[in-house]
Order: structure tokens, then sequence, then C-alpha cells
């Protein structure tokens, strides 16, 4: 009799055991925020995600510790951005030992930029490692949608048994991601064609610009971490004077000296931090990619409407 109960018992414990595994979230490894939002997005309860390069992070610049190799050897996906984004992840992966299918969110992009040769001939810094093509294809919800696309299809080859799910929630969110890009649309339309001319540190808009017709002046030979020279600030005011630019935004990372220093010499009015390659944290403003996009237009067209 005691012999029977504890076989009972020990396949109750095993069949709880069971099911508790198949229940298990599927651990998903992001390079940086705004893929880990998306995938928290379209994976809903049936993911857990761990984001490398954290809130107001630096992805360019970024440097590994142990956990994060850890991180990746434990997962059962990762996502990367690609275009050059992350330039040490390649080989934290090899290092991490990890079997885990690693995706490229910007895979199905339907256009490629490349950074202008006028800025590629300045780009005498470390902060861009990636040559001639612009990674930062998020800036334009076109393709941010496309990054959907290409993580709800990866979650699902991953774990078919959830694939329902995972599709349910990126079509949701695609529809809220069109709605979103009309909304970019209309905003930016409110502001007349020759006020729309934005100075920021860093060529993070380029998809930006491209996708709803705004000019960005981004200096170039600014390093996050470097002091430019006199003769790059002199440019850059010219720029700002002839160009008759008044809207200079900081970022939320990087140093903020130099958009400072350049509005006390030209007058410029400095707008609030923008954020470009990563989401603020959760009490932040721009906590997910749709806040993120809401954020920065909002800003950015307060800012044009100040041109002259
Ligand atoms: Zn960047």
């Amino acid at each position: 009799m005691k012999k029977t109960l504890s076989a009972l018992l020990l396949v109750a414990v095993m069949i709880m055991g069971a099911s508790a595994a198949q229940a298990e979230p599927l651990k998903v490894v992001a390079s940086f925020t705004i893929l880990g939002d998306l995938a928290k997005q379209v994976g809903g309860d049936d993911v857990t995600v761990t984001t490398l390069v954290g809130p107001n992070g630096d992805a360019h610049v970024f440097q590994p510790t142990p956990s994060d190799a850890k991180a990746l050897k434990d997962a059962d996906m990762i996502i990367i951005n690609g275009l050059g984004f992350e330039g040490w992840m390649g080989r934290l992966i090899k290092a991490s030992g990890t079997k885990a299918p690693v995706v490229t969110a910007s895979a199905g992009i339907t256009k490629t930029l490349t950074l202008k040769d006028t800025e590629d001939k300045n780009h005498d810094h470390d902060h861009h490692h990636h040559g001639s093509i612009d990674p930062h294809a998020w800036q334009s919800i076109t393709q941010g949608r496309m990054y959907v696309k290409t993580i709800a299809g990866a979650l699902q080859k991953t774990d078919p048994a959830n694939a329902n799910n995972y599709g349910e929630r990126a079509a949701k969110l695609d529809t809220e991601l069109a709605a979103l890009d009309a909304w970019v649309k209309t905003e930016i339309a409110t502001v007349p064609a020759d006020k729309r001319r934005v100075i920021t540190t860093h060529d993070a808009f380029g998809y930006f610009a491209d996708a709803y017709q705004v000019t960005f002046l981004a200096p170039t030979g600014f390093s996050t971490d470097d002091e430019p020279s006199a003769k790059e600030m002199k440019h850059l005011i010219q720029q700002i004077q002839s160009g008759k630019t008044r809207a200079l935004f900081l970022e939320s990372m990087g140093n903020p000296n130099i958009i400072k220093q350049l509005a006390a010499e030209t007058g410029a009015v400095v707008g609030p931090a923008l954020y470009t390659d990563a989401l603020s944290t959760e009490s932040g403003p721009a906590a997910t990619y749709q806040a993120l996009m809401r954020y920065n237009v909002t800003a950015l067209v307060k800012a044009m409407q100040q041109n002259p």
C-alpha cells in the first residue's frame, strides 16, 4: 500500500514536472532595448526577454561581460539588428558556445541606406564602425514593421507550439504601427517644408529623414566621448547659421557638452534629449518602441516650428 502510494506520488511529480517544463517561456536574448521591446510585444507571456545593452545604453561602443556570454549560452533564440550595428556580437556569440538560432531583425527591410559620402569623409572618430551602411533602420516605422514580421516569423519557427499567439500579437502590433506611422506623417506635415531642419550629434536619423522628409544636419567627427576641435566647432556653427536651423537636440546617450556649447554660441534652441539607439527606463518617456517614436516626433515638431 505504502509502496503504491509513493509510486503514485512519483508519477504525479513527474507529470507536474513535465507540464511545468512545457509551460516554460522561450528564453529570448536581444542585443539592445528596441529589439527587446519588440520581442516582448510579439512574445507576450510565451517568452522571457533579456537585453544585453540596457536602457539609455550605447550599443555601438558596448563592452560585453561574462554574464552577457552566459545569457547567450542559456538562450533559446538570439535577436540582433545586423547591418554592422553590434560589431561585438559575433565574437560574443562564438565565445558563448550558444546553440540558439541567431535572428537578424533587419533581414526583411525594404530599403538599406548608406551614410552620405560627405559624412563618411568626416568620419574620423570611432563612434560608428559600420562603414557606409546606416544600421538605424528602426527609425522608419515602415522598416520597424518589417522587424516585427521577421521577429514573429522566427518565434513561430523556434516555438511552433505557440505560433498562433505570436501571429496574433504581431498582427495587432502591425496594425498599431501602421496607425503610428500615419500619425507621424500627419504631425510632420504641420511643419512647413522649409522649416524641417534639425541638428543632432549622431548620424542616427537617416531612415527617419528618408521616411518623413526632415533634414538632419548631423555633425560628424564627433565621438560620444571626445571634445571636437575648434575647427569642427566653427564648421558646425557655420552649418547652423547658413542653414538657419535653431532646432538642436541632445541624445539620451553620449556627451551633451558639444550641443550645449553650440547653443550658447549660436542662440539655437536645445530641445530635450532624443532617443535614438536605446529606449528609456520603464519610468522614462520612451519605454517602448511606440513611445520612443511619439516622444521624438513630438519634440522634433515643437522645435522645428521655431526654425526661422
Ligand atoms: Zn547609432
